[in-house]
């Protein structure tokens, strides 16, 4: 796959991709038909009512929830098309993801927390380390490396999140409300690091977001109502 993400085209395609909840008088239809692409080195805001299908979208393009009827590439790569091991892979080595809580595990440094999921894709310890310090001083957090999650601040826990993420090199970063735990100024401070990184790395973003004014500093808005996409 890493042969794969240095290829032409975008990163993320979705062609008519739907999907629902559900089976007869319970039934929901939530994603109606997207079609979507996105770039490398492109910031993509998604937007749209509580409810509206942003964290399923995700989900389907992260490759941790089927669609039901479209097509979903990542990185020139037909999901439909991959084993449930090679699916597994990409999820580690081409995708990186972000919530809206960290997610981090307590027990552990914010160090470990960056250094376990490149261990867990095969990466030794060592090489990891040094990775995971290099990352930390990226999002400037080289002095809070042994702290574990509950000893840092709200905005600090989310930088080793976004570390974290990026920990495998991927090529699609994807965020569902990456800031939306975090107070007005601390959100725009997290948005600025996750904007330089996007940037300077060249990844494909793809970042859900009820905060309208950040949405607006990213490269393009897409909304999402009533199933459908569009253009803000
Ligand atoms: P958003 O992230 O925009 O708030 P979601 O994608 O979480 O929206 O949810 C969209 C709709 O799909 C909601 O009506 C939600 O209740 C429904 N939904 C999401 N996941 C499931 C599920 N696993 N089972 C049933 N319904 C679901
Ligand atoms: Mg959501």
């Amino acid at each position: 796959m890493s042969d794969a993400s240095r290829a032409s085209g975008p990163i993320l395609r979705l062609q008519d991709v739907k999907r629902g909840f559900g089976a007869g008088a319970t039934r929901i239809e939530v994603i109606l038909g997207a079609s979507l692409e996105v770039a490398r080195g492109e910031m993509v805001a998604m937007i749209g009512p509580s409810g509206s299908g942003k964290s399923t979208l995700l989900h389907i393009c992260g490759l941790l929830e089927p669609a039901e009827a479209g097509r979903i590439e990542i990185a020139g790569h037909d999901a439909a098309a991959m084993s449930e091991s090679e699916r597994t892979a990409v999820r580690r080595m081409t995708i990186g993801f972000v919530y809206q809580y960290h997610h981090l595990l307590p027990e552990f440094s914010a160090l470990e927390n960056i250094v376990i999921p490149q261990m867990i894709a095969g990466t030794r310890r060592r090489v990891a380390e040094a990775r995971a310090r290099e990352l930390l001083g990226q999002v400037g957090l080289s002095q809070r490396e042994r702290h574990r999650p509950a000893e840092l601040s709200g905005g600090e826990q989310q930088r080793v999140a976004i570390a974290r993420a990026l920990a495998n090199k991927p090529a699609l970063l994807l965020a569902d409300e990456p800031t939306g735990n975090l107070d007005p100024h601390t959100a725009g401070d997290v948005f600025a690091l996750l904007a330089r990184l996007v940037h300077e790395l060249g990844l494909a973003a793809l970042i859900a977001t009820h905060n309208l004014d950040l949405a607006a500093r990213m490269d393009r808005i897409i909304t999402i109502r009533d199933g459908e996409l569009g253009r803000a």
